[in-house]
């Protein structure tokens, strides 16, 4: 089923305990295309860039069958740069520098054989962005995901509220379901968060794994524990693409089938983080994705009958 991305296509400058980076490829969006591209053929690109923006880049993302026909490239602007720096714990980042650029004046315009997507990611981007997405589109698609920051919270919360009205799913991290809901207690955070409109809500724990929440169904999906975490730059927008990539692929919105999701988008969040960038997620293989899937079926596969322990 066809799939619609937007989000940024960016340059990051990112620092770890491992290591430094200059300006590499980075994005919300760039993450999320590379990481759906694992279950769906063609994954189409709304973004922008400037005309410092290497072709290589986008010859990158076209062979790993994302269609950039959506991608504007902004002659005499500069792409938007994002600079990062984790400490011992990589659970917790802080920003160094965001510079908007080519994403202060975007008017996302989607191109004619985009309007029949049924499913929309709304990458981490200006909330009025993401809202004018959905108003373009022609028909509502058959699933809207949309993934935010404390960025734009601190920036541009009420309208940040008017887009999550129009949601189905909500993917944000701890930190950021309590910052949306004025609540520590995520279960409590999640009640609320509901009721502002996404009927499911997901809340990303970095390596403590994702929780998805419907109505009163909670459901837990572990991340897989690794020897090493070079950098977990990208790792929410891996895991968004890979859940929504793997319901687009089977076309199935079932409370179960997201559940099915969840593990597939934390099985894929599990490969981005291994390397610096979007490093190990170019030429990842389905045999490598087939593998980590089991790894994780195994990690939480236990036989326990209820009945016969009490
Ligand atoms: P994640 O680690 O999944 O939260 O995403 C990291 C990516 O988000 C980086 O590649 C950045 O380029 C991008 N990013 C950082 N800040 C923003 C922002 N305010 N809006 C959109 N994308 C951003």
């Amino acid at each position: 089923m066809s799939l619609l991305t937007i989000g940024t296509v960016a340059f990051d400058a990112l620092e770890t305990p491992f290591g430094k980076t200059d300006k590499i490829l980075g994005g919300s969006a760039t993450y999320i295309s590379l990481s759906a591209s694992n279950f769906v053929k063609k994954v189409n690109i709304v973004s922008v860039v400037g005309e410092d923006f290497p072709q290589e880049y986008i010859t990158m993302l076209e062979e790993h069958g994302v269609n950039t026909k959506g991608l504007q490239v902004k002659k005499g602007e500069k792409t938007f740069f994002w600079s990062g720096k984790y400490h011992n714990d990589m659970n917790a980042r802080d920003t160094i520098d965001t510079q908007l650029n080519v994403l202060e004046n975007f008017d996302p315009i989607i191109p004619e054989d985009y309007q029949d997507c049924k499913y929309l990611m709304l990458g981490n981007l200006v909330p009025v962005v993401q809202k004018m997405v959905i108003e373009r589109m022609r028909s509502r698609p058959k699933l809207i995901v949309m993934d935010t920051m404390n960025f734009w919270m601190d920036m541009m919360m009420p309208q940040l509220k008017e887009t999550l009205k129009l949601v189905d799913v909500l993917s944000i991290n701890d930190e950021e379901a309590r910052q949306l809901a004025e609540d520590y207690s995520l279960v409590k955070a999640a009640k609320k968060i509901m009721a502002m409109g996404p009927k499911y809500l997901i809340i990303k724990k970095g390596e403590h794994g994702a929780l998805l929440f419907h109505e009163n169904d909670v459901f837990f999906a572990p991340a897989l524990p690794l020897e090493d975490v070079f950098d977990p730059t990208g790792a929410g927008d891996t895991f968004a693409g890979g859940f929504i990539g793997y319901l687009a692929a089977t076309d199935d919105i079932s409370f179960d089938n997201m559940k099915r999701a969840l593990i597939h988008g934390s099985a894929l969040a599990s490969f981005a983080v291994e390397k610096f960038g979007t490093e190990r997620m170019v030429g990842l293989t389905e045999e490598e994705v087939e593998e980590r899937i089991q790894q994780f079926v195994d990690l939480v596969q236990f036989d326990i009958k209820v009945e016969n322990t009490l």
